[in-house]
């Protein structure tokens, strides 16, 4: 374990440069026709591959870099790119944590390679947990799975929602429930491989932001999955039922296959947010200094400076809580108050406030399409809402630093 740093070091300072060039080079540029179209940028998910930005190499590396910060800033500058073409580069790294937080050795080298194909046929891949009536609370899984013990199989049959690349995926993951009676306790993650049949796309969702980023139902309809497509195996899932049958004493995040997923990926959600804060603060802080009204540029006004040192001061405390709970993960050090949800529940927060503040700076022109500012508050909303809704967080929080069974 090292001390806690806040010095990423000069390997990831030079990486953070390579991303900001391709945030500001290829994404920015692209930004708002990719928004307007309302479909994923195949091309710039090709060209983020072709330059080893869309690799799983390329995320294991920041993942396993020894600062234990190379993963929020590569967030932070593809998010301060933008956002929607940002979650269609990374949106397969959801489902990519969910194989390496549940798999076994060999089936992290099978998956987490076809996630994300070759630059030349890039693919991406999809996490499906939520459902209708069972967003929150993730015990209420309907999907269920059952064990076909004569053939080795497994059948799947359910609906899942607001699957990122749901039914556009090479590899599905899907969360269902073995033993629903358990609850969060009986569910399962399982591998869809590429053309399974009975898996096929439900409604895509016409969204508020975050467009560039496909969300779509999957229907999952007498899927039939050979045995080694449980993540983890078989024997794992039987031990773990059992002890849960026993009622053995239940200790957070384990025994939970979707929030094992949710507690590794929060401070990097966090991340992400802090992108679209930053980026907006920026347009903000250039526009209060060129903007001239009754004769001098509007951040001579005490009222516009003051809410730019407030979002410059919001943007870098939710870093610092971001950077601190990825460190803790790097170095296991266990979230004993909830450090992840902390941080994804202020960075959502502030990126929301930042876009909101950027908006009234720009004052007509913050309204339009014509700055990027809008979209980044589009954009923005989404942070309060997926990895755990604010309240969510603030339940995980609670919990934690009560020991009591807060509702
Ligand atoms: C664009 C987008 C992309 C997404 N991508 C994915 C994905 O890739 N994979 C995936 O599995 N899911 C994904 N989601 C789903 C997302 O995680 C859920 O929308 C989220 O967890 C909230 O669930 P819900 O929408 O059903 O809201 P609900 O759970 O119905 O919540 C509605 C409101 O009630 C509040 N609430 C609920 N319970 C409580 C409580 N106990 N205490 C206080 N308040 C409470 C919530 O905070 C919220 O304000 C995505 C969603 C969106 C919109």
């Amino acid at each position: 374990m090292s001390t806690f740093s806040l010095d990423p070091g000069a390997d990831q300072l030079a990486v953070r440069d390579w991303l900001h060039g391709f945030a500001a080079d290829v994404m920015r540029p692209a930004a708002a026709e990719w928004d307007e179209r309302e479909e994923t940028p195949w091309p710039v998910i090709q060209e983020a591959a072709k330059l080893g930005i869309y690799s799983l190499d390329f995320y294991a590396q920041q993942y396993f870099d020894p600062s234990g910060v190379g993963i929020p800033i590569a967030m932070e500058e593809l998010f301060w790119g933008d956002a929607g073409i940002g979650l269609s580069i990374v949106g397969t790294t959801l489902a990519a944590v969910a194989v390496l937080a549940n798999g076994t050795e060999e089936q992290i080298g099978t998956w987490a390679p076809q996630m994300f194909g070759t630059p030349e046929d890039v693919k991406v891949a999809a996490f499906c947990s939520s459902e209708p009536d069972a967003g929150s609370d993730v015990s209420a899984l309907r999907t269920r799975a059952v064990y076909d013990e004569a053939k080795d199989e497994w059948v799947l049959n359910g609906t899942k929602t607001w699957a990122t690349n749901g039914g556009i995926a090479a590899v599905h993951v899907v969360v269902a429930a073995v033993d629903p009676a358990l609850g969060a306790r009986g569910q399962a993650s399982f591998v869809v491989p590429p053309g399974t049949p009975g898996l096929s796309q439900g409604q895509k969702f016409k969204k508020h932001g975050i467009r560039a980023s496909h969300t779509a139902e999957v229907v999952l309809d007498g899927v039939r999955l050979p045995g080694h497509c449980l993540l983890g195996g078989k024997e794992k899932l039987d031990e773990r039922l059992a002890r849960a049958r026993e009622g053995a004493k239940r200790t957070a995040g384990k025994g939970n296959a979707a929030m094992a997923t949710f507690e590794a990926s929060r401070p990097a959600v966090g991340a992400q947010a802090i992108g679209i804060a930053r980026a907006a603060y920026e347009v903000a802080l250039d526009y209060a200094r060129t903007r001239v009204q009754f004769g001098r540029p509007i951040i001579d006004n005490q009222g516009v400076a003051f809410q730019l040192a407030d979002m410059k001061t919001r943007i870098d405390a939710a870093r610092l809580l971001v950077w601190r709970a990825s460190w803790m993960a790097a170095n296991n050090q266990p979230f004993t108050a909830a450090e992840g949800s902390m941080s994804k529940l202020y960075a959502g927060e502030t990126a929301k406030w930042v876009t909101a503040q950027a908006m009234q700076i720009l004052g007509g022109n913050g309204f339009t399409r014509e700055y990027p500012v809008e979209r980044m508050h589009r954009d923005s909303a989404i942070y309060s809402i997926f990895e755990g809704t604010s309240e969510i967080q603030r339940l995980v929080i609670a919990r934690a630093i009560s020991g009591m069974p807060i509702r």
